[in-house]
């Protein structure tokens, strides 16, 4: 607890624009939140109160010292020293035990496979050899990927022959603690779905309406809140397996299942993520109790906020750097002009080709229209294309 108030402090490891994000409810929910930011001029570098390492176990050590709770922006603080910060009496959330389900893609294809919930065929394989077998037997195409550090697409390849990927086979023998890359069937999806849950440390969760998630590039797009109903059953089927996932990993904090929707009407577990996740974007607007905000209230192990959407409709679409057209605080101007209809969130980030710099979101009755202005608006503040 702070000394002079008594609230609860939270501290974010990782300096994005999800630690950023947090910042605006945890000060209207009163908690005191501080940030470990990897670099200075990070997104979240406003609130953060040190800059420093997430690998070196002392930095984290000393930046614990100064919270209640540590949670994250980011998979990739290493096992070890989240073990070492439950051993030093910190609490952390999303546990270790839970979190390892995020950080490594074989570890969750092997824990989803025990939950009995659908997923396409997978593999670990250690050499090109078992690779190709894989491939053979699936039709000639498979999806690989890294189990380890891969994100927005990178470290995903779609390969009809083992040696597209020995690159990366060549990385894990040069790699001390060796390993496996996972392959997939390549899954013929007619749509993807997001489910997000927000699970406390007693096991209370909330749910948000299933969304639509769309990507281009393996790097998430739009998402549109609730995903429109092609097949109720599905959308059911989708919460059902989100609802199963959070309390197989027992998560705590914020949780995306991603999910495909396939042709023959199967919803399919892609992946996990274990904190706020771009799908949820939306819920800033278009939900009574953010995904950030839960998020908050789930680590500091507070009562959950309703989920219910506060219009029919919600759009967040992404925006990502590009050539652009005029300095930034130009096209921002113009964009609130534009479009006083749209929410323009920006992360404050260096604009580079392809890095998610910013996202609009516009809520209204009529999916149609919010669709088209939420498109425009990121368009306007996007590449200037
Ligand atoms: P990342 O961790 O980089 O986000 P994902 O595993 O989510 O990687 O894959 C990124 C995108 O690649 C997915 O959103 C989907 O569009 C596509 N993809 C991933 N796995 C498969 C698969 N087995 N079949 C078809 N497409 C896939």
């Amino acid at each position: 607890m702070s000394l002079n108030s008594g609230s609860i402090r939270v501290g974010v490891i990782g300096g994005g624009q999800l630690a950023r994000m947090m910042v605006p409810p945890a000060i209207h929910l009163g908690l005191r939140i501080s940030v470990l930011a990897e670099t200075e001029g990070s997104s979240a570098e406003r609130a953060a109160d040190m800059v420093g390492d997430y690998r070196d176990a002392e930095t984290v050590y000393a930046f614990a010292e100064t919270v209640d709770v540590i949670t994250f922006d980011h998979e990739h603080v290493p096992q070890e020293i989240l073990y070492g910060l439950e051993e030093r009496g910190v609490a952390v959330h999303p546990r270790p035990d839970s979190l390892q389900y995020a950080q490594d893609k074989i570890v969750m294809r092997t824990k989803l496979a025990e939950l009995g919930v659908p997923i396409p065929n997978w593999a670990a394989v250690a050499d090109e050899a078992e690779l190709q077998k894989f491939i053979d037997a699936n039709g000639g195409r498979a999806v690989v990927k890294t189990a380890r550090g891969g994100y927005d697409g990178k470290g995903v390849r779609v390969i009809s022959d083992a040696s597209e990927v020995s690159d990366w086979f060549t990385a894990l023998a040069e790699d001390a603690r060796g390993g496996h890359l996972l392959v997939e069937e390549l899954v013929d999806f007619t749509r993807e779905l997001s489910q997000l849950v927000a699970r406390r440390p007693s096991g209370e969760t909330r749910t948000w309406p299933v969304v639509e998630t769309i990507q281009l590039d393996g790097v998430c797009a739009e998402v549109i809140a609730p995903a429109p109903v092609q097949n109720a059953a599905t959308l059911d089927e989708a919460a059902r397996i989100g609802a199963i996932v959070a309390d197989g990993v027992a998560v705590t904090g914020v949780l995306a299942v991603e999910m495909f929707e396939t042709r023959d009407g199967r919803v399919l577990v892609n992946e996990l993520a274990m904190r706020p996740h771009n799908s949820g974007h939306f819920s800033i607007e278009g939900s009574v109790t953010s995904q950030f905000e839960q998020h908050l209230r789930a680590v500091a192990d507070l009562p959950l906020g309703d989920t219910s959407m506060t219009a029919p409709a919600a759009v967040m679409v992404n925006v990502l750097g590009g050539p652009a057209e005029g300095p930034m605080p130009v096209r921002y101007a113009k964009v609130l002009a534009e479009h006083p209809r749209a929410k323009v969130h920006s992360y404050d980030k260096m604009p580079r080709p392809g890095r998610k710099v910013g996202h609009v979101t516009v809520t209204g009755d009529n999916l149609e229209e919010v669709l088209a202005e939420a498109r425009a608006a990121a368009a306007a503040f996007g590449s200037g294309e």
